[in-house]
């Protein structure tokens, strides 16, 4: 159970709990044999001070020699078991959080994505660790050890004269009382400190990301302005942070150490009125250092516990978000798309309600209705990017809410007007499309796409790198490029957000024809923009506040009279543009 909590608080996986427990072990271990080895000696030193006076004093002074050696070696052992459980493991257990933190980000649904934002995400991943693995590795078994062999100590100590006992330990529960209780005001200072850090790293990442706009826009001075205010506000809150640990901190350790003063002069005493002899007095003082020694390493660090506190809630937080799970077997009859009642809501916001029609495969369906109508949506919870609140979407006859994301995905080719690409070249750019793809079959794509065309031009051909997030080409061509993905992954279903859109009059050409390969016996779900695409379409849906208004062929739709179709092919004919 208490282990079971300290691997929750402090986000370890199962391997990584079981070496903070062997740390503890070990810590246990080693304060106790140093406390003992120091008494033995001790025992022994006097033994040989008395033989000194009265007689042979070379046994005794071998023997303090032989333990003293022995003592050396076990002490030698204990701490670097002690050392390989605390420090040596630990690293593992970075290694295996961070695999186990991205595995689970692979898996959470796209919406975690759309709420968190990256430089968050980043900062979770590595910052967050990093602050983790120091109280992993340098904290938890220490002060989980430490505490169990001062009460073993303590106990012995206790029995043997309670007087001195109190003198002596007073101090540690006062000290960590003060600190525990001081626990609040560390996990604002870390709440703010966090949230600081964060600002400035979306400043950072929201000045590089929009560098050429800034520039064209000559605000790169307001830019910095305020990217300045933020890492100054950042410098401040962490001054004060720290500031105020210190204080504590402090605090605690100088608390701790008046234990030495109180047992100096209750041993004082107790030998002035005959109650003990200075022998006693000895002993515990040399106690005294090895119940100080490790709290010391401890104290120090358990603000970062405390602080650390914030980073394994946000670690458990990705752990806790619920995976988008399904089965591996996805064998549907035929790729038909069925929308059965479907209602979605992001954050709440109801986008689509009781939406139902059917993608037939073979045919084109356009989704068709006003900006934020829910067309882009309706695309990405057919592809189980999101899950529907209610109702099911089927591929197949099969509802795929039960299907693993990725199995479902390997049917499903997309292009969409955002194409993300790679700073990498245009020939891996395109084999991204098929995991193994030959550069045979990538070029066969790349040429049905009309890709020749451009790459031509580039100086090192397909081999030619593209800069991060394909800087260096223009709208079509990256359309292009993305079209030719999908042509090379060949997939049975195909979502398009009209790719068409940004292209100039030639460029559509091209792409339109590029397209209808890629199309032809696919389901095909369409959101449409122009009415060129509407036309050739086999089926219409036209979606208004997350319904569907009509659904029907394009004949069917533009014969009634008071359809929404009809109304918008006729404003967008008179030159009004109604669906971007
Ligand atoms: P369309 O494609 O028809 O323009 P969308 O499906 O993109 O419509 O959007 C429908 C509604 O959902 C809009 O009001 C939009 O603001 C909202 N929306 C879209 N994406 C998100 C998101 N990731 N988070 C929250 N709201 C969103």
């Amino acid at each position: 159970m208490f282990w079971k909590n300290v691997q929750r608080k402090y986000a370890l996986t199962d391997h990584g709990v079981k070496n903070i427990q062997k740390g503890t072990l070990w810590t246990v271990i080693v304060n106790l044999v140093v406390i003992c080895g120091m008494g033995i000696l001790y025992k022994l030193m006097s033994g040989f001070m008395d033989t000194l006076t009265k007689g042979s004093p070379l046994p005794s002074l071998l023997l303090f020699i032989g333990v003293t050696a022995l003592f050396l070696v076990i002490s030698y052992t204990v701490h670097l078991q002690q050392y390989r459980a605390t420090y040596g493991l630990v690293y593992g257990e970075v290694k295996d959080v961070r695999i186990g933190l991205a595995e689970r980000l692979r898996r959470l649904p796209l919406g975690y994505f759309g709420k968190h934002d990256l430089a968050d995400l980043t900062e979770t991943l590595m910052g967050d660790v990093n602050r983790l693995e120091h109280v992993w590795s340098h904290c938890l078994s220490y002060l989980y050890g430490s505490a169990i062999s001062t009460a073993i100590i303590a106990a012995g100590m206790l029995a043997y004269d309670w007087r001195m006992a109190l003198a002596c330990l007073w101090g540690v529960p006062v000290a960590f009382g003060l600190l525990f209780g001081s626990r609040k005001v560390y996990k604002k200072r870390s709440e703010e400190n966090k949230k600081s850090a964060v600002r400035v790293a979306d400043g950072i990442q929201e000045t590089l990301e929009n560098i050429r706009e800034i520039r064209a826009t000559n605000q790169e001075n307001r830019f910095l302005e305020e990217l300045n205010e933020k890492i100054d506000r950042n410098e401040k809150i962490m001054r004060k942070g720290e500031l105020t640990i210190g204080i504590f901190v402090n605090l605690a350790s100088v608390i701790m150490r008046l234990g030495v003063a109180t047992t100096i002069l209750t041993g004082t005493s107790l030998i002035l009125g005959g109650k003990v002899d200075f022998m006693v007095l000895f002993m515990f003082l040399l106690a005294i250092t090895r119940i100080y020694a490790p709290f010391d390493q401890a104290l120090a660090l358990i603000a970062e516990m405390f602080v650390s506190q914030v980073s394994a809630n946000r670690l458990q937080e990705v752990h806790d978000t619920p995976t988008a799970e399904g089965t591996e077997v996805f064998m549907p009859k035929g790729h038909d798309i069925e929308f059965r009642n479907v209602s979605f809501a992001y954050d709440n916001q109801e986008v689509l309600s009781g939406v139902s029609f059917t993608a037939k495969e073979g045919e084109v369906t356009a989704l068709v209705g006003p900006s934020g109508s829910g067309k882009s949506t309706c695309a990405r919870v057919a592809a189980r990017l999101w899950d529907v609140d209610k109702g099911s979407v089927l591929v197949g006859g099969v509802d795929i809410s039960g299907v693993d994301p990725e199995v479902l995905l390997s049917d499903y080719s997309m292009v969409f007007q955002d194409v993300v690409l790679f700073d990498d070249t245009v020939m891996e750019n395109i084999r991204l499309g098929k995991y193994g793809a030959t550069d045979e079959e990538v070029l066969a794509a790349a040429k049905a796409a009309n890709c020749d065309e451009f790459v031509e031009k580039l100086p090192n051909g397909y081999a030619t790198p593209i800069g991060e997030n394909g800087a260096k080409l223009s709208g079509g061509e990256r359309q292009r490029i993305s079209i030719a993905r999908a042509l090379l992954k060949d997939a049975p279903i195909v979502l398009l957000d009209e790719a068409t859109a940004s292209l100039d009059v030639e460029n559509e050409t091209k792409v339109q024809g590029a397209l209808s390969r890629l199309l032809t016996g696919k389901t095909v779900l369409v959101i449409a923009h122009r009415m060129r695409t509407v036309e050739a379409a086999d089926k219409i849906v036209v979606l208004a506040d997350g319904k569907v208004a009509e659904e029907g062929s394009p004949a069917e739709l533009l014969k009634k009279e008071d359809g929404l179709f009809r109304r918008m092919t006729k404003l967008q004919s008179a030159g009004a543009e109604w669906s971007i």
